[in-house]
């Protein structure tokens, strides 16, 4: 059996530590509570070395993770690709782009399958047999998925409005789907009453305080896959605002055990225009988090409307000297086309909402031509091809015949004659 490094839970507002419970608020101010590490031991258990003869799964790190065994859900999930992006990068004026592809994590096709791999596995350790989430979309597939893996039951609780790829991909799995007329943060409420009401473990709320931990794997990937560098900005979508605060808390813990030398990173968080309540506090300067009553974007996956953590992600942005945009549908869409032109990576509107943000920050001077860019991608095109609807035009509809190619061609204006009668000659 692997060692814990996990001391209990600690309040992020006010400190007071709790033992390790399926608990997520502190019971003096309601703050949320955090997963607390012991750090010296952690730093004598594992070196660089170590962790580059482990398989290239998120539990490589492990010993980061908040489990007290070895992973049971999950345990091939992570390892995703750091892809150079010489040619997005030529498109935005940069010298050095990264794409973290989330788009392409198993089983699930987003960054949720870590968050959920470390929350099943830690509900197994509690001994839940039922679990559950209120989800946007992505979390719902990972959920059902990963239970099903692991024989739990599931209850899913979405929006009604979902994409119609985010409700199959979660109903396939026998997840018991429970399809809400309402927004998130009404979904979310209902989630905590049922969560406490039967004593299930949901991933993101009683749970929340392990769940959130699994983000950390992801900065930790882009770090060694760096040469044990950091980047000089990371951009990352924020829907609660969970992932932003753990790529924060991982570099951190990177440059406190010696793995990476010490650097700031700007961090710049990425929400759509429709739904951008912690956007709106970075750039009105304030750390108070007005919620967003009814989210109007095509970005669901990041349409929560009251973040669970806006609070904290205003406060890591801010403290890096990154920033924060919002844009709009008509660039989210532009953005998705530009990364699946360019480097061949087909993202859901979360990427959308990501790159357009980087084009805003490149365009206000705050990302400068030689500084090297993280972009984190978090799901995978395939799940939202609704928002695509009506911007790619149909495909010309041939008879199956050289002559009429040949006039489709002519009318594109595309090959040249001789081209074609050089390919015809040989
Ligand atoms: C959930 C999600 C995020 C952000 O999640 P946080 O709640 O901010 O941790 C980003 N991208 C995608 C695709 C997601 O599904
Ligand atoms: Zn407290």
């Amino acid at each position: 059996m692997a060692e814990s490094f996990v001391r209990g839970l600690k309040c992020r507002l006010c400190g007071t530590k709790y033992p390790k419970e399926p608990n997520n608020f502190c019971p003096e101010d309601f703050g949320p509570l955090e997963v607390d590490y012991d750090y010296d031991a952690i730093a004598a258990a594992i070196s660089k070395e170590v962790l580059a003869r482990r398989p290239a799964t998120m539990w490589r790190y492990r010993e980061l993770l908040p489990i007290d065994g070895d992973p049971t859900v999950g345990v091939q999930v992570g390892g995703t690709p750091l892809v150079a992006a010489p040619r997005l990068a030529r498109a935005l004026g940069l010298e050095r782009v990264y794409i973290k592809n989330d788009a392409v994590n198993f089983p699930t096709l987003s960054f949720k399958d870590r968050v959920v791999s470390v929350a099943l596995s830690k509900a197994k350790e509690f001994g839940f047999d039922v679990v559950g989430c209120a989800s946007t979309g992505n979390l719902a597939n990972s959920v059902a998925a990963n239970a099903a893996s692991a024989g739990l039951t599931a209850y899913i609780f979405i929006p009604a409005n979902l994409e119609l790829a985010k409700i199959v991909g979660t109903q396939v799995y026998g997840a018991h789907v429970v399809a809400i007329d309402g927004t998130y943060d009404q979904v979310n409420r209902l989630c905590t009453q049922v969560a406490f009401h039967y004593g299930w473990g949901f991933v993101n709320i009683n749970l929340r305080a392990y769940y959130a931990e699994g983000s950390k794997s992801l900065a930790y990937e882009v770090a060694e896959a760096l040469g044990w560098q950091l980047p000089d900005h990371v951009v990352v979508p924020m829907a609660g605002g969970s992932l932003i605060c753990k790529v924060a808390k991982a570099f951190r813990e990177l440059q406190q055990l010696g793995f990476v030398p010490a650097k700031s990173v700007k961090i710049h968080g990425a929400q759509p225009a429709g739904c951008c309540p912690i956007v709106r506090a970075v750039k009105e300067g304030t750390d108070e988090i007005r919620p967003v009553r009814k989210p109007n974007t095509i970005a669901k996956s990041l349409a929560i409307g009251d973040p669970a953590d806006g609070y904290f992600a205003q406060g890591v942005i801010r403290e890096s000297g990154g920033w924060a945009e919002d844009p709009t549908d008509a660039e989210i869409v532009a953005a998705m086309k530009l990364l699946a032109e360019t480097e061949g990576i087909f993202t859901e509107t979360a990427g959308g909402v990501t790159l357009a943000a980087t084009q805003r920050l490149v365009a206000s001077g705050r990302i400068r031509p030689d500084e090297t860019v993280v972009v984190c991608i978090t799901g995978n095109g395939l799940k939202t091809q609704d928002a695509l609807m009506g911007v790619l035009e149909a495909p010309q509809v041939i008879r199956p015949s050289l002559d009429e190619f040949k006039k489709l061609i002519a009318s594109e204006g595309h090959a040249s004659p001789q081209a074609a009668e050089a390919v015809g000659s040989r």
